[in-house]
């Protein structure tokens, strides 16, 4: 007994060195050069635009990739009407579900490689990449397979047929699995794509057009568009087009909102969220302090349905406060490609700035600042996991999206004003609720403006749940059931 009562009541962390574990690099091969994916054919752009696309966390060039015009996204949706309608709207359900699951289970098969890839490009930990990102791709694939032969089950006495050519236009910060969320219900519908993903992120897309090929997918059915917004507006102005699904932000869902007005082209929007993580005094704190890490750190907090706004119970505030500032100095920053590595890097030089210039003015505005003692990188783009106190609500870093890895932390007393605090919010994307109450789980679920709530968890995907917003967070929904609609026309039944 004697030694244990010599034991410190908190036993300090013991020092101890991770060694380097790099995933291999070289399970991708990389080319100088990546065209578009056009009727299924890698073609050069008409444009003869190029642009690079950079690493993150090194700066180096990793190739470049085709900016597409007014004309190359012309011949896209043509590709992809022709497909539509000579080929794949007339395919038995039950083939095109084949197609889906050849889909999937390539994914799998190559699910380093895109591991790799969407580390590479973007900056993610190649933990996330290779344990989240991938295998839920793969996921959604595999689900909305199942769906295809099966529509008229999914949606009783109306008959649905697919809506024609969709024009989807995804973010950065999930690349491959917001390529899956959005390919895979279109095309187990019935429809075929034209999609393009963001600027600084094309690698895995690119690498999906060879699984198309791989696949045997029938050409025209999937094709890709690389290249910035302008490429984006240029798909969504396009009168060949169906269908719109877009995620990014909510300035450019608003514009293209805009640009849809009066058309009859069917839009789902996935935007921005400043979701509250909200802590009861009767959670397990050691449960909720792993959810609120993962809640804002899990993936740099380029995540929109981030839990951004800690919501505490004053009477928890000093020890989940101390537990949390605890747990923040053993998060790992560093080299994506090491497999322990927590946070990895930011995904771009304007995303950093943005992250810099919202932390500047929660300090200014006086919010107190804790960021863990960390050594970043010299080149790339980093930004230490951050946390605020001292927040009040009308501050900017309580406000607006950061989209970094920021966390900012408020407190309240009862249930009622958590729910104030927490719909006090333009957007109304997620929220998170910790406590062991059943009752009280369900009683903030019916209150809180969320599309997303989870209780006593944080950040759980899953392809059979449907994800989306209220407010400025967007509408339509993604995954389940739901996520067919938008992708199908209805007639009634009699
Ligand atoms: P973020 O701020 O997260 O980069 P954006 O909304 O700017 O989000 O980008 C999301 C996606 O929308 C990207 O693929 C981007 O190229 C595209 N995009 C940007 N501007 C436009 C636009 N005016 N019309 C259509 N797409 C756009």
């Amino acid at each position: 007994m004697g030694s244990l009562e010599q034991r410190s009541p908190t036993p300090s962390l013991v020092e101890w060195e991770y060694v380097p574990a790099p995933e291999a690099r070289d399970l991708v091969r990389l080319r100088e050069r990546y065209g578009l994916f056009i009727g299924g054919e890698e073609v050069e752009p008409l444009s003869d635009e190029w642009f690079a696309s950079i690493s993150p966390s090194t700066e180096e060039v990793l190739f470049e990739a085709a900016q597409a015009g007014p004309e190359d996204v012309d011949r896209a949706v043509l590709a992809a009407r022709t497909a539509f309608e000579e080929d794949w709207s007339r395919r038995p359900p039950a083939e095109r579900a084949k197609f889906l699951f050849r889909l999937a289970r390539l994914i799998q098969e190559r699910s380093r490689e895109l591991a790799v890839a969407e580390s590479l490009d973007g900056g993610k930990p190649i933990r996330e990449s290779r344990d989240v990102d991938v295998p839920l791709a793969a996921a959604h694939f595999f689900y909305y397979a199942g769906w295809a032969d099966k529509l008229e089950y999914a949606f009783p006495n109306r008959r649905p047929s697919p809506r024609g050519v969709a024009a989807q236009i995804i973010p950065w910060n999930f690349p491959l699995l917001m390529l899956a969320w959005k390919i895979a219900p279109a095309l187990a519908c019935g429809n075929t794509v034209v999609l393009k993903p963001a600027e600084t992120t094309p690698l895995s897309a690119m690498l999906f057009a060879d699984l198309c090929r791989q696949a045997e997918l029938p050409p025209g059915v999937v094709n890709i568009v690389t290249g910035d917004g302008r490429t984006g507006a240029h798909l969504v102005r396009h009168e060949g087009i169906d269908k719109v699904a877009f995620t990014g932000s909510t300035e450019v869902g608003k514009l293209i909102m805009k640009e849809l007005a009066g058309r009859d082209v069917g839009l789902t929007l996935e935007l921005g969220g400043k979701a509250a993580n909200i802590v009861f005094d009767d959670a397990a704190l050691d449960q909720a302090v792993e959810g609120i890490v993962n809640g804002i750190y899990f993936n740099q907090g380029h995540v929109c349905c981030a839990g951004s706004r800690l919501l505490v119970q004053e009477s928890i505030y000093e020890p989940l406060l101390a537990k949390l500032k605890r747990r923040l100095s053993t998060l790992r920053v560093g080299d994506p490609l090491d497999k322990n590595t927590d946070v990895g890097a930011i995904n771009s030089r304007a995303q950093l700035e943005k992250i810099r210039e919202l932390v500047a003015s929660g300090k200014e505005e006086g919010a107190e600042i804790f960021q863990p003692e960390c050594r970043l990188p010299e080149r790339g783009f980093w930004f230490a996991p951050t946390l605020f106190t001292n927040v009040a609500q009308s501050y900017r870093i309580a406000q607006e999206e950061i989209f970094g890895p920021v966390l900012s932390v408020l407190t309240f007393r009862t249930p009622a004003e958590a729910v104030e605090k927490a719909n006090n919010t333009p957007y109304g994307l997620s929220a998170g609720v910790w406590t062991e109450k059943g009752s009280r789980i369900l009683w903030m679920a019916e209150r809180l403006r969320a599309g997303v709530v989870w209780a006593n968890t944080y950040n759980r995907f899953d392809p059979t749940s449907p994800f989306g917003g209220y407010k400025e967070s967007g509408f339509g929904r993604e995954g389940g059931r739901q996520g067919l609609a938008p992708y199908l026309r209805f007639e009634e039944v009699a």
